[in-house]
């Protein structure tokens, strides 16, 4: 006898190959070139079409991509897991859906007027023209997806150079972008990127003279080398944001709210609560609930052993095991010899341990008590460490709440919910992948990717 669940089984890979295959299958993919210097070309040739599209023909294309997007976000987020082997599929789904349905359109890009005695002044948010993005391997189709949104509806075209740990997932999302732009009736090539991104192509594109601006989303590397450029640059960098707990807060809800965030997606996203900081006092039922929530506690020599399967020595210093990076508790937890499947490790350390100072982006959080709200801060702002990204807490009490905001700087501070409350999941404001950080755009979405044009009438059209 046929074993049914068997036989679906077969058949749910063969189609979901399939779909693979069909959106993939690399001589198909619109707007993919072999060559940089051929996709800048192209992006050049579509950028000068696009200048005559009206406003309302640009939505449409940002309302296809969103519905594409919403199409594919399943085989999207299997393809990022297989192609990375990083994060976890129904989360990564849940991303897609996030960046079709938040990130902002043409709607963002609103211009200013001044009006008096001497005529009417106009402020407009045009294109930058063609916009350079490099993108990474923890967000690669949705950085696609969100960047394009944006930059198109602010009139722009884009090339991106992929993370190549990455390029397939990324070259699938620039594809289907592609599809969405002529389904409405928009030009070709408005998006392209390179079959075979690498550190040389990153080069054309970024001295390429027909490439305006540049974006890059990823470590500090990249953003070093982008703000080195000479060119109009936005840099959305690293993170390592600290989560405090004090006695005031919702100690049960504290505990969910901080598994859910860490562990979203393995704790991939740049926002993710990378460690925590509680006030002694409540220390003990922070971990009880966090345990309740999904959360797996080691203790003693496994914190040591979890040290050399998540970190390895390079010059010296202890950095991340990349081969690591993303991937689920449980195989963490198979090399400590432990049979488990939680969301998420957790474990007690000091201030100085490794787990704290590095941004592991692992589903590992470590949780440091402390005995004060002074002393929390203080931890929080040094293991933030400048970056300026995000950092999180659970309190009730308004000045320890405006404190920590003040004193740690970040870009994103979220209060009482798990931190992807930040990028709009569970809490109010849009999406974006692209945080940017180091120079100060913030949350970018389609006004990030303009430039200001001032239009000047003297003694007319002031009309009251
Ligand atoms: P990564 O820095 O390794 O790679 C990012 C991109 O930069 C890739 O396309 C890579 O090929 C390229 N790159 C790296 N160094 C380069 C150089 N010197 N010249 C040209 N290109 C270079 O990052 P990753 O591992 O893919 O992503 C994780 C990092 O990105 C984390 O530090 C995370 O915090 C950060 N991140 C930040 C944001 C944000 O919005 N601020 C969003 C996602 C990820």
């Amino acid at each position: 006898m046929l074993d049914e669940k068997y036989i679906s089984k077969i058949v749910e890979s063969v189609l979901s190959e399939m779909t693979d295959v069909n959106v993939v299958n690399e001589k198909r993919q619109l707007g993919v070139f072999d060559d940089m210097e051929e996709a800048i070309k192209a992006v050049s040739k579509a950028y000068k079409e696009f200048r005559s599209y009206t406003v309302a023909q640009r939505e449409k294309m940002i309302q296809k991509i969103r519905a594409i997007t919403l199409e594919n976000a399943e085989m999207l987020a299997k393809l990022g897991v297989s192609e990375t082997g990083m994060g976890r599929v129904s989360d990564k789904i849940i991303k897609h859906q996030l960046v079709a349905e938040k990130t902002p359109g043409t709607e963002d890009i609103k211009p200013a007027a001044w009006t008096g005695d001497r005529g009417l002044t106009l402020i407009e948010m045009a294109p930058f023209g063609i916009i350079g993005s490099i993108t990474p391997s923890t967000n690669p189709s949705e950085t696609v997806i969100c960047n394009s949104m944006g930059m198109i509806a602010a009139g722009n075209a884009v090339v991106f150079n992929p993370h190549p740990g990455a390029k397939k997932t990324s070259n699938a999302a620039v594809d289907l972008v592609n599809r969405a732009i002529l389904e409405a009736g928009g030009p070709e090539n408005l998006v392209v990127s390179v079959k075979n991104p690498t550190m040389k192509t990153s080069d054309i594109m970024v001295k390429s003279p027909l490439v305006k601006m540049l974006v890059a989303t990823g470590g500090p590397g990249v953003v070093k080398m982008l703000l080195s450029s000479g060119k109009k640059a936005i840099g959305a960098g690293e993170g390592n944001p600290p989560v405090i707990v004090d006695e005031t807060a919702d100690i049960k809800k504290a505990g969910a709210d901080i598994v859910a965030g860490a562990s979203f997606d393995n704790n991939l996203p740049c926002i993710a609560e990378k460690e925590c900081f509680v006030i002694s006092k409540v220390a003990d039922e922070l971990i009880s609930s966090m345990v309740e929530n999904g959360a797996y506690l080691i203790k003693g020599s496994d914190i040591d052993k979890l040290i050399k399967i998540a970190l390895v020595e390079k010059d010296g210093k202890l950095v991340i095991n990349k081969k690591m990076v993303g991937k689920d508790a449980r195989l963490f937890l198979k090399e400590l010899g432990i049979e488990a499947d939680p969301r998420l490790i957790i474990c007690e350390t000091d201030f100085n341990h490794p787990f704290v100072q590095t941004e592991l982006m692992m589903p590992i959080l470590p949780i440091v008590r402390v005995k004060d709200i002074d002393e929390a801060i203080e931890c929080g702002v040094k293991a933030e460490a400048g970056r300026r990204h995000s950092a999180h807490i659970h309190s009730k009490n308004i000045d320890n709440l405006t404190r920590f905001a003040r004193e740690v700087e970040t870009t994103i501070f979220v209060k009482n919910a798990p931190s992807y409350a930040g990028i709009g999941a569970g809490g109010e404001g849009y999406t974006t992948f692209t945080i940017a950080g180091p120079t100060g755009e913030g949350l970018t979405a389609a006004h990030s990717f303009t430039r200001q044009r001032r239009c000047v009438m003297v003694d007319g059209l002031h009309i009251i």
